[in-house]
């Protein structure tokens, strides 16, 4: 008889996306004439930067000439993509990388998840509270986050972010071996100034605890002072892994395409007290069960690159961010308290009277046609809170938040 893994059984049944599909279902059973209109969607709206189009194109070309033909590529990468990653994501913010240093893939969710499979299945898991799911979800599935005991995972040690400390957390007083870091966050939108980010650093360092830092949103950074990659805070390549994505940057949501560094430096222990780079095991595993991103992707990828790349990139990513700006001060004019959307695509919004995440989240879909994320899908510290998203279209995104500040008038 084959045998499942039986981790898999303790995921929770309900998740969250589905949840709110389920509802917003309902909800059109019932006003089949309303129009419904989203904010709570995490993905892009707006096209791929024209030049990454016509690099698709040239490079579906190539693939048709048995001159110019590839098969598969470099176990990394090609090179062309890794050495324009070094030039322009890292060397002008004085971070020093090799090409052997970058990890081409396909995505950041499929390497934040992945990456589980180089560390022992008994190592400690902390993450910021509230968080992407998939940081623990992934912990799950091989049993390292223990078992579900009132909403919490007994391995996992949670970091409250709220109100008291403005939704920027401090590490924790206790040792714990890894550490997942997300900025800017997803689903708060807040960043880490440097200050802030060394102390993490430093914890780490101090403790030999691995930081997994995603880097998912870094180019929605509008503030000079804010780091984009942890790499820039001195000692960071001893204990940290980065994780970069282009979803979010260019539009490639469906296009799939990312990166992974990790630094030569980093090393984790064994039983035994041998220190082993995890360079060398992330580079096992990737070429044991990935086959790499395809040379198509990974040429629109480069383009991101150009000058005429930077600027496509930049004015989509406005556009993103005049949503958020106009969103956030919308609902502030309505006198509610909401954080994020000066350096991330996400607003994180208090419901009014403490009300709780999904009963804020069922009265606007009911009294406005306006569908949010609620908060507490991402974790115990969401509750009381909403996520809005800027994703959307200008036109939807205005009307969706006029809906919600009348609402909350
Ligand atoms: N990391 C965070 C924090 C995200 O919010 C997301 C997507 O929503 C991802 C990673 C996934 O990125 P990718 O599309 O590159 O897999």
């Amino acid at each position: 008889m084959a045998l499942v893994n039986e981790h898999m059984l303790k995921l929770p049944q309900n998740y969250l996306f589905s949840d709110i599909a389920k509802k917003v279902n309902s909800f059109k059973l019932v006003h089949p004439n309303q129009r419904i209109i989203s904010l709570g969607i995490g993905d892009v709206t707006q096209p791929l930067p024209p030049v990454c189009i016509e690099a698709m194109h040239k490079a579906v070309e190539e693939m048709a000439h048995v001159e110019t033909f590839r098969g598969y590529g470099p176990e990394r990468g090609y090179d062309f993509l890794r050495e324009a990653i070094i030039k322009n994501d890292y060397a002008p913010r004085g971070v020093r990388l090799d090409a052997s240093e970058v990890f081409v893939s396909d995505g950041a969710k499929s390497d934040c998840g992945n990456i589980g499979d180089i560390i022992r299945h008994d190592n400690s898991i902390g993450v910021t509270d509230p968080i992407y799911p998939v940081y623990i979800d992934s912990n799950v599935m091989c049993g390292r986050a223990g078992t579900l005991e009132d909403g919490r995972w007994s391995n996992v040690t949670y970091i409250a972010c709220n109100e008291q400390n403005g939704f920027i957390p401090n590490p924790p007083d206790t040792r714990v071996d890894i550490i997942y870091l997300c900025y800017p966050n997803n689903p708060t939108g807040m960043v880490l100034t440097k200050e802030q980010l060394k102390k993490w650093v430093n914890y780490a360092l101090r403790n030999d605890t691995l930081l997994l830092y995603d880097a998912a949103y870094e180019a929605y950074i509008q503030d000079p002072e804010i780091p984009h990659s942890i790499y820039e805070i001195k000692g960071a390549k001893k204990c940290a892994i980065e994780f970069r994505s282009y979803s979010k940057t260019a539009g490639f949501t469906g296009v799939r395409c990312g990166y992974t560094v990790v630094p030569k430096e980093l090393t984790a222990g064994t039983l035994l007290g041998e220190r082993i780079q995890l360079n060398g095991l992330w580079n096992r595993r990737q070429s044991t069960k990935f086959n790499g991103t395809s040379y198509i992707t990974q040429r629109a990828a480069e383009a991101i690159y150009t000058p005429d790349g930077q600027q496509q990139v930049r004015t989509t990513i406005g556009y993103y961010m005049q949503n958020a700006r106009m969103m956030k001060q919308t609902l502030e004019q309505a006198g509610v308290t909401v954080y994020g959307g000066d350096n991330a695509p996400y607003i994180w919004m208090k419901t009014p009277d403490g009300m709780d995440s999904w009963r804020a989240f069922d009265q606007i879909l009911y009294e406005t046609g306006v569908v949010t994320t609620p908060g507490v899908g991402f974790g115990p510290s969401g509750n009381g809170y909403l996520r809005l998203t800027a994703f959307g279209q200008r036109e939807d995104c205005e009307a969706g938040i006029e809906r919600i500040a009348n609402w909350l008038k």
